[in-house]
């Protein structure tokens, strides 16, 4: 049996190892490293898979957060709510532009932020909602853009773990998910579900104006050359990597229906198990995996990471501690907000190995090394 790894990029890789390659070749013998072809067909060919008018690459998913927020023109102190439930870079950007995080509630069983607790939350300083596709599950995108239209808020999709992921409306049919807010934002880290070979990211809206405003900010605010018009950042997807997602991004249905595979296989083998929930798929949610967590319930967890540990199997926690509990929040006095939720699902969940080469072979070994510890 191959060794399991939470993901395989090596494997992976050696499948399109030719057509990589080639990509890289030609932009190395072209020398156009940075603002390449590559990357200027990069953002085409992904608008087009997404049906978005407009993909703006960037250096990492951070920074398309980060440059989203500051497209929006928030004032210092305005308040932006996100999930407490999340990975740091969400709600971290919100403090370094001097806005003020506000953490609500998850869903039990979505991961993804409770639009009735979303709508406690909001004041007059509110000024934007950042929901997050957690684990490749999209968020109730009809329930959160009916509130952010009735408040006036601005939506910002985090889309870095849901990407090819898709959201069925009620009332206007199937989208992508990181299409449907005011706008959206990935990352192309090399284990997210459309990975290059280093750092990337990118930002995508529907309205043009906020798209020119978006490439200025992350090209030092620069309308043309050598004029800055605005406070802006430099941050770019470089020529490499996006001649590397130009040929992965052809591959991500496949990628996609890979991982969906091996989460019906880890489905079925803890099916009605009493002590662990499987992964909830809301009928509204095209789940594309990025990871795959269960619930657990009268279960040592770390017992469980142990034990999978010593049979070479690895596991994580993700996240072992909410944003709200985080030491960089304190001066928010965050760690006072009531999460229970949140806090209920810190202390039960476990990701198992999920990625696109994972075989049956390894997949039984998983289960029943699992099953064996749980019983
Ligand atoms: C990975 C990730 C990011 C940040 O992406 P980077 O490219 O690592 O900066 C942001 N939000 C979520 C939910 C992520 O999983």
């Amino acid at each position: 049996m191959r060794p399991i790894q939470m993901v395989d990029l090596k494997q992976q890789y050696s499948k399109i190892k030719k057509d990589v390659d080639a990509a890289i070749h030609e932009v190395l013998d072209s020398a156009a490293f940075i603002n390449g072809k590559a990357v200027t067909d990069f953002g085409q060919n992904l608008a087009q898979y997404l049906s978005i008018k407009h993909v703006i690459p960037c250096a990492n998913g951070t920074d398309a957060l980060q440059i989203a927020m500051m497209a929006l023109d928030l004032q210092p102190g305005d308040e932006v709510i996100t999930p407490s439930f999340t990975y740091i870079a969400t709600t971290e950007v919100v403090a370094l532009l001097r806005l003020k995080p506000v953490f609500a509630e998850v869903d039990a069983k979505t991961f993804c932020l409770d639009p009735v607790d979303l709508e406690k939350k909001i004041t007059p300083k509110t000024k934007a909602i950042v929901p997050v596709h957690l684990y490749g599950h999209a968020a109730p995108m009809d329930e959160i853009m009916q509130i952010a239209e009735k408040h006036n808020l601005f939506v910002i999709e985090d889309n870095a773990q849901a990407i090819g992921g898709v959201y069925t409306s009620a009332k206007s049919g199937k989208k992508k998910t990181g299409t449907i807010g005011t706008i959206g934002a990935t990352s192309f880290f090399p284990s997210k579900n459309l990975g290059c070979y280093g750092d990337g990211g990118a930002i995508f809206t529907n309205d043009d104006s906020l798209a020119n405003k978006l490439k200025m900010i992350a090209n030092h605010g620069q309308s043309k050359r050598y004029y800055h018009d605005v406070v802006g950042c430099n941050s770019r997807l470089d020529s490499v990597q996006a001649a590397v997602l130009n040929v992965k991004l052809k591959e991500l249905d496949n990628y996609i229906a890979a991982r969906r595979k091996a989460a019906d296989h880890y489905d079925k083998a803890f099916a009605n198990h009493p002590k662990i929930t499987t992964p909830y798929r809301a009928p509204y949610s095209h789940h594309v995996f990025h990871q795959y967590t269960l619930l657990l319930e009268g279960v040592n967890r770390n017992g469980l990471n142990e034990f999978l540990a010593s049979k070479n199997i690895p596991s994580m926690i993700y996240y072992p501690v909410p944003a709200h509990r985080q030491k960089m929040f304190a001066s928010f006095g965050s760690s006072a907000t009531d999460l229970q939720v949140t806090d209920w699902l810190t202390e039960r969940v476990i990701s198992l190995p999920i990625h696109t080469e994972l075989d049956e072979e390894q997949l039984a070994y998983i289960t029943s090394s699992v099953l064996e510890f749980v019983n």
